[in-house]
C-alpha cells in the first residue's frame, strides 16, 4: 500500500491526494485543474506523490470512458512529460505506464479532432519516454512556434496553418508583416520520430497534423540573415536550459 502521508505534493504531504482522485474519478473535467495543481504544477514540476498516482490513474483509465478516459490519459501525460528518459519512474511503474500507453494508443485512433489528438500524441511520447516532442508538439495545434535564428539571434515565429506556413520576425498577427515561405520536408526526407509520427497521423486520419508534421520537421530561411535552418532544431533548442 502506498503511504501517501509520507509523500509530497506541491502543496507539502501528499495524505489528501487519494481522496482528490477520488473527486477526479468523480468529475474529471471538473477537477483536472486542481489535481494538476497538486500533481504536475504549470504542467512542468512533479512531486513523488505524482508518480506514486500513476498506477491509479491507470485503473482509472481503464475504466472510465469517451472524454473522462481523454482527461485521465492527459494527467498521467503530462506528469510523465516531467520525468526525465531513462529516469527510474520508468521501470518502478512500467505496468501503468505500459497501460496506460496502450489506452492512450486506443483513443488516438478515436481521436475526433487535431486538438484532442495532439495532446493524446504528447501523452503516448511522455509513456514512451520521448523527451522534447511530448510536449512541443503543441504548435501544431496553436499553429505557431517562437524560435530564434542560429545565426544572427533573432526571434521570430515559425506558423505552421492549414492556410499559410512560414517564418516572420514581427507579429504577424497585428499587422502585415513580410513572410518568408517555410521548406517543408518531402514525406520521403521524414525519417525516424518525425516519419512515425508522420505515418501514424496519415494512418488515423488526422490530415491536418500529418500535414503540419514536414513544417515542423522541415527547414525555415530567417527572414533577417536568409540562414536556412531545421524548425525542429530551433524548437528542441529552446527546450534547453
Ligand atoms: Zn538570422
Amino acid at each position: 500500500m502506498t503511504d501517501w502521508s509520507k509523500l509530497r505534493d506541491a502543496c507539502g504531504a501528499a495524505g489528501h491526494v487519494p481522496a482528490l482522485l477520488d473527486r477526479f474519478e468523480a468529475d474529471a473535467s471538473g477537477v483536472w485543474s486542481e489535481l494538476m495543481d497538486h500533481l504536475c504544477p504549470q504542467l512542468d514540476t512533479v512531486f513523488s506523490a505524482s508518480f506514486a498516482a500513476l498506477p491509479r490513474l491507470a485503473d482509472l483509465a481503464l475504466s472510465c470512458g469517451g472524454e473522462d478516459r481523454r482527461w485521465v490519459l492527459l494527467a498521467a501525460g503530462a506528469i510523465m512529460a516531467c520525468a526525465p528518459s531513462g529516469d527510474d519512474v520508468f521501470e518502478v511503474f512500467s505496468a501503468p505506464i505500459a497501460e496506460l500507453h496502450r489506452l492512450t494508443d486506443q483513443c488516438l485512433r478515436e481521436a475526433e479532432d487535431a486538438e484532442n489528438y495532439v495532446s493524446l500524441l504528447q501523452s503516448l511520447l511522455s509513456f514512451e519516454g520521448v523527451e522534447i516532442w511530448d510536449r512541443c508538439l503543441e504548435g501544431l495545434q496553436t499553429g505557431e512556434y517562437e524560435v530564434d535564428c542560429p545565426h544572427c539571434g533573432v526571434d521570430m515565429f515559425i506558423v505552421i496553418d492549414e492556410a499559410d506556413c512560414f517564418s516572420a520576425t514581427d507579429d504577424y498577427a497585428l499587422r502585415e508583416v513580410e513572410k518568408t515561405p517555410l521548406r517543408p520536408s518531402t514525406p520521403e526526407e521524414l525519417e525516424g520520430l518525425a516519419k512515425r509520427l508522420h505515418d501514424r497521423a496519415l494512418a488515423d486520419g488526422q490530415q491536418l497534423v500529418a500535414g503540419g508534421l514536414p513544417y515542423l520537421f522541415g527547414r525555415a530561411a530567417c527572414p533577417d540573415c536568409e540562414t536556412v535552418f531545421s524548425v525542429a532544431d530551433r524548437v528542441s533548442a529552446g527546450q534547453m536550459y
